[in-house]
C-alpha cells in the first residue's frame, strides 16, 4: 500500500524529522488558504503515487498567489505520470544548498534491510545511481547508530555534519521498521543554507502482508477502495472489476483466469471476476454472488467451485438464499465439485435458474452458458 506523502510526512514529523510546513488540498479555496498563511512563497505539488513528478511539471515553486492559483488551476483533474490529480501538496518552500537521497528498503532477495545513501540527489538521481552507497541490516533490528557511523565515515560526506545525518537515517529505520515499510524513500533530503536536514519529498510503500498490524493504514486503505471493492474486502474475498457481461466466481485465481480465458474464446466477456480464496461460508456465498451480480449489464453468471477446505454445502446454500431473496431469473451455471458434492448438487438442481455441472471439465460449464445465453 502507498502512503501519500503528506501522510507519510506526518509520520517522518512524528518521529522528529524536519519536514517543510504545509498541508494537503482537495479544492483551489483549500490551496489559496494554506499559500495564503504561508505568505505564498510555496511550493505545490500534485499528489500522485508515483515518483519523477518534478521532471514531469507535477512540482512548482510559486512566488506570488497568481502562480499558486494558475498553477493549482492547472492540476486539478489533469493526468500526471498516468494518474488523475485530485490532491495537491502546498508546503513552504526552503532554499536548497544540496540535495541528498537516502532510502530504507527491504531487500527481497537477501531479507536484510537496506539504507540506500547519496550525495548526488534530487530528480536525477536515476542517472547518478553509481554514486549511491548501501548498509544492510537485519530486517527488523534496532540498528546502532555507530553503524551507520562507521558506514559514512567510508563515504566522503564533505561538510555534512556525520552526527545529525546518522541519527536521522537510524531515525528513518526505526520508522520504516516499525510501520512494515517495503520502501521509505526520501529525495531530495534538502541540506538548507543553515545546515538542517530537511525532507522535501517522502515516499512511503507499506507491506501489505503486515496491514493487519496497522489499523489506520487498514482503514485506510477501506476508504480508498471503490465501494464494490470494499464490501469485497470486508466479506474477504477480492473483487476485480471487469467490461464484459458474465459475472464469475471462483474458487481460487488460477481456476478464475482458466474460466476467463474459456469465456473469452467464446466471445463471453467477464463482467468481474470474485475470488473466493478458502474461507467459504454460506454468508460469503450469498454477498458474493450478489455482488457480481449487481453492476449494470451482467447477463449470466458462471461459479466454478472446487471443495477441499471449504465445504460445498455451504457454498450451495449461499447461492440458493442469494437467489432466493432477490427473486433472481438470470442463468446461473454452477460448477461445483470435491468436499459435499452431493449435497450442494442436491440443494442447487431445485433452482429453476440454476444449471449445475457435475464434471471436471470448466468447458462443460462455459459450453452450457453459451447455450443458455444463445437462446
Ligand atoms: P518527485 O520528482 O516526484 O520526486 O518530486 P519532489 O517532491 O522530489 O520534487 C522535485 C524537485 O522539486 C526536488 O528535487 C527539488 O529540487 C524541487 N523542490 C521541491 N521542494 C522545493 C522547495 O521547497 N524549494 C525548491 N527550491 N525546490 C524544491
Ligand atoms: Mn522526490
Amino acid at each position: 500500500m502507498i502512503i501519500q506523502e503528506d501522510l507519510a510526512k506526518q509520520y517522518l514529523r512524528k518521529y522528529g524529522v524536519l519536514v517543510p510546513e504545509g498541508s494537503a488540498a482537495n479544492t483551489i479555496d483549500q490551496v489559496r488558504d494554506i499559500a495564503e498563511n504561508l505568505n505564498n512563497k510555496v511550493v505545490v505539488k500534485a499528489i500522485v503515487p508515483t515518483g519523477g513528478r518534478g521532471k514531469a511539471g507535477g512540482v512548482k515553486v510559486c512566488r506570488s498567489r497568481q502562480e499558486v492559483e494558475d498553477f493549482a488551476e492547472r492540476m486539478f483533474g489533469s493526468t500526471l505520470l498516468g494518474h488523475q490529480v485530485d490532491t495537491l501538496l502546498v508546503e513552504e518552500t526552503v532554499t536548497i544548498h544540496k540535495e541528498l537521497y537516502t532510502a530504507v528498503h527491504l531487500d527481497y532477495l537477501t531479507g536484510m534491510t537496506n539504507i540506500l545513501f547519496s550525495l548526488n540527489g534530487g530528480v536525477d538521481v536515476e542517472s547518478n545511481s553509481e554514486h549511491i552507497h548501501v548498509l544492510s541490516f537485519e530486517t527488523g533490528a534496532d540498528l546502532p547508530v555507530h553503524r551507520i557511523k562507521i558506514f559514512l565515515k567510508r563515504i566522503d560526506i564533505d561538510g555534512l555534519d556525520s552526527d545529525k545525518l546518522s541519527l536521522l537515517l537510524a531515525t528513518i529505520c526505526r520508522l520504516a521498521t516499525d510501520v512494515d515499510a517495503l520502501l521509505l524513500e526520501i529525495n531530495p533530503l534538502a541540506v538548507l543554507e543553515n545546515g538542517k536536514l530537511t525532507a522535501l519529498d517522502c515516499k512511503l510503500e507499506i507491506d501489505d502482508n503486515a496491514l493487519s498490524r496497522h489499523a489506520d493504514f487498514l482503514e485506510k486503505q477501506r476508504q480508498e477502495l471503490p465501494e464494490r471493492e470494499a464490501r469485497a474486502a470486508q466479506l474477504g474475498v477480492s473483487y476485480v472489476p471487469l467490461e464484459g457481461r458474465i459475472g464469475v466466481i471462483a474458487s481460487g485465481a488460477g481456476l478464475g483466469m482458466a474460466t476467463m480465458d474459456m469465456l473469452n474464446q467464446r466471445g463471453l466477456t467477464p463482467a468481474n471476476f470474485l475470488d473466493t480464496g478458502g474461507g467459504i461460508s454460506e454468508f460469503m456465498l450469498q454477498h458474493a454472488l450478489q455482488l457480481v451480480l449487481e453492476p449494470d449489464g451482467v447477463d449470466g453468471c458462471i461459479i466454478n467451485l472446487y471443495g477441499g477446505i471449504n465445504r460445498m454445502k455451504e457454498a450451495a446454500n449461499g447461492i440458493a438464499k442469494a437467489l432466493g431473496e432477490t427473486g433472481e431469473k438470470r442463468d446461473i451455471v454452477v460448477k461445483i465439485l470435491g468436499n459435499q458434492q452431493e449435497e450442494a448438487w442436491d440443494i442447487l438442481s431445485k433452482i429453476p435458474n440454476v444449471h449445475v455441472i457435475r464434471v471436471f471439465q470448466t468447458e462443460t460449464a462455459v459450453d452450457k452458458l453459451e447455450e443458455l445465453l444463445r437462446k
